[in-house]
């Protein structure tokens, strides 16, 4: 990774804050920076950590005043058992492993590592620092040393309790969330704190609902800790497939899922912002919010299913922005997004958001050694495309009667 101590391009540091869309509040963040990350293999995302890091680092916004930089620390065993089972745990932490040779083995079909989860150089290093990254932001705000912890490497919302899914193969979302749940110390004020897991990839958060999915407690009348939120796409043979990612009117509404047609564009996500996301986190009132920022759902992924952009009301930073405006302690993590560049525009946009320093979008790329993968707009935006959106007015209402039902559910049972 191309990290520049010397880059002259620092954020202004006498940026006006009061009109920026945010709350103007100096807001602390702690950034989760890890080189053997950034130079990782994930075979789903090759150099995507290394290209996001080298833009959010030649835009000067590792620099800003409010930000301080962090090592992961890496998971131990019995933190990744706090989730995984003991097996899985064993088997990807032993070198032997982290071979192509399992591809082929009975153990390794076991595990789930085949197809788009195989065995990779540096497994064994990976699982423990990409569930390190997200558990030591987790640790920075139950520390209260920062408001918002930033760890873009995490964010793997579909790995199992005993088996890697879908590009995944550590739960940090979950471990991460767990974590949150227990007190930092006996004597911390915050006994019980809520968590609201908010999941903005283009696919179901299916690991992180079923994890957290408790309806006897939701349903039985007692709130429980979490709150998941998933706005996704769900379509018959669409991964991941779960009964969780349709919502029905006795679904458990502390599960709450919103799934969208394909070209799902900033109009849509403004209007499910206000009527359903709003809705929820005030019904839920949480202490702190996790939100994954999966950006396949970005135009040019080679998904292609949704058509969201990254500027303007109902986009991307738009929707980021209003979670920074939300009382409390915010850990945002990544997760999917396949044209890897956009994923770097979109980490480093998000990134200055954070910040409470929205970049401009027409911001030009930095000069640096990833300049060239930027063609043809070498600029910071991620604009819309072509694509119709299929969410029709009816369509949204259909879904807004179902969620906003759940929504109506959960406040009546956390006024209890
Ligand atoms: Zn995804």
């Amino acid at each position: 990774m191309d990290v520049d101590e010397n880059n002259d391009n620092d954020v202004d540091e006498n940026n006006d804050n009061d009109d920026d869309g945010n709350d103007g509040a100096p807001r602390r963040v702690a950034f989760i920076l890890s080189k053997e990350l950034v130079s990782s293999l994930l075979p789903s995302n090759r150099m995507r950590s290394n290209l996001s890091h080298s833009l959010i680092s030649s835009l000067g916004l590792l620099k800003a005043p409010s930000i301080k930089v962090y090592k992961p620390v890496p998971a131990t065993r019995k933190d990744l058992v706090a989730y995984h089972t003991p097996d899985y745990v064993d088997h990807v932490l032993d070198p032997v492993n982290s071979s192509r040779d399992v591809v082929s083995s009975s153990e390794g079909d076991e595990f789930g590592l085949e197809d788009d989860c195989p065995p990779f150089y540096g497994l064994h290093a990976y699982v423990p620092l990409v569930a390190g990254a997200s558990l030591t932001a987790a640790d920075i705000l139950k520390k209260d040393a920062a408001d918002v912890s930033i760890a873009w490497d995490g964010g793997r919302h579909h790995a199992q309790k005993s088996h890697a899914s879908g590009f995944c193969y550590v739960a940090d979302c979950i471990l991460a969330t767990l974590s949150l749940k227990r007190p930092s110390s006996p004597s911390s004020p915050l006994r019980r704190p809520k968590i609201m897991y908010l999941d903005l990839d283009l696919h179901f958060s299916d690991a992180v609902s079923h994890a957290f999915h408790t309806p006897a407690v939701g349903g039985g009348g007692v709130s429980p800790q979490v709150l998941t939120l998933s706005i996704h796409h769900t379509s018959p043979g669409f991964f991941p497939l779960s009964p969780l990612s349709t919502p029905l009117p006795t679904s458990d509404p502390f599960t709450l899922s919103i799934p969208l047609l394909p070209g799902a564009s900033s109009p849509t996500f403004h209007r499910i912002w206000t009527t359903l996301v709003e809705p929820a986190h005030k019904a839920f009132s949480p202490e702190y919010v996790v939100v994954q920022c999966g950006v396949d759902g970005l135009a040019g992924d080679p998904y292609g299913v949704f058509n969201w952009c990254l500027g303007g009301e109902g986009g991307l930073g738009w929707c980021v922005g209003r979670v920074m405006g939300w009382e409390g302690k915010k850990l945002v993590v990544g997760g999917g997004g396949y044209n890897s560049p956009n994923a770097a525009r979109a980490w480093a946009y998000l990134t200055s958001i954070a910040l409470a320093r929205p970049l401009p979008l027409d911001t030009p790329i930095p000069d640096h050694p990833a300049f060239p993968q930027y063609a043809p707009s070498f600029t910071l935006d991620v604009p819309a495309g072509n694509m119709r959106d299929m969410n029709t007015d009816e369509y949204l209402r259909e879904v807004e009667g179902v969620v906003g039902g759940l929504i109506g559910r959960m406040g009546d049972v956390m006024g209890r």
